[in-house]
């Protein structure tokens, strides 16, 4: 990879990629080959070292099991915490917010630790959450949507900001959703997310490159995202 092409790190999709989530490293990818940039996604596999040189970081949602072994792994991966401190954006989806946070606990009861880059403290809910979600971000105009499958409800410290309002759904259980800490960012939305929300992955994108972005015209992602808007108005 050359010094010039933006490197997307897919942390561990073989553990955490069972709600598709890794299509947002595709998407992030194609929305800077548009604009004319180099861009590689560039898997990070259990039995590989995280190299800290990337420009981006992303953490999929997967199963209980699977995100404490994943968690596991990242906490003993200085190369994320290092990224993370010289601003280069994470973005955790679900499990990945979860392990974001401070601590998650697990079904097991146990707390497990989280890597701390988010000041968000999860435990299982009563009920689990699966539904369309529709949120009303603060760092954007447009709302985003996507699909909630998860037991944990997250409660977001002072040291983080919730990434928006429910307006449908559930997202971290006190009517907030996500989280977001500087260019660390985490939410409830599958879709996956960045797929059906190019608002956020241009502004994951601007955090990459250091400047705004005028919007891609693309007929098709833009009416798609209309008619998925207009069938998940609130009830
Ligand atoms: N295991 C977590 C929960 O149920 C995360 C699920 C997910 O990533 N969709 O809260």
């Amino acid at each position: 990879m050359s010094d010039s092409t933006v490197g997307i790190g897919l942390l561990l999709p073989e553990v955490l990629g069972t709600y598709g989530d890794s299509g947002n490293a595709q998407v992030l990818c194609k929305r800077l080959q548009w604009r004319g940039y180099d861009a590689e996604v560039v898997p990070v596999s259990l039995d590989s070292a995280l190299p800290s040189a990337l420009d981006l970081y992303l953490i999929g949602g997967g199963e209980d099991m699977a995100q404490v072994l994943a968690a596991d792994f990242l906490r003993g991966s200085p190369g994320l915490r290092r990224a993370a401190d010289e601003g280069a954006p994470v973005f955790g989806v679900c499990a990945g917010l979860q392990i974001l946070g401070t601590s998650f606990r697990g079904v097991d009861g146990v707390d497990h630790p989280g890597l701390g880059l988010l000041d968000v403290v999860t435990a299982p809910a009563e009920q689990r959450a699966v539904a369309e979600l529709v949120v009303q971000p603060d760092l954007i105009d447009a709302p985003l949507t996507g699909f909630e499958n998860h037991q944990g409800a997250s409660v977001v410290g002072p040291g983080s900001s919730p990434l928006g309002r429910v307006v449908r759904g559930t997202g971290n259980g006190d009517g907030t959703e996500g989280a977001v800490s500087g260019h660390v960012l985490g939410t409830y939305l599958h879709g996956p997310a960045l797929a059906r929300n190019p608002d956020l992955a241009d502004l994951l994108l601007s955090w990459v490159l250091g400047h705004s972005l005028k919007p891609l015209e693309l007929a098709e992602v833009d009416t798609l995202r209309s008619e998925r808007l207009a069938a998940r108005r609130p009830r």
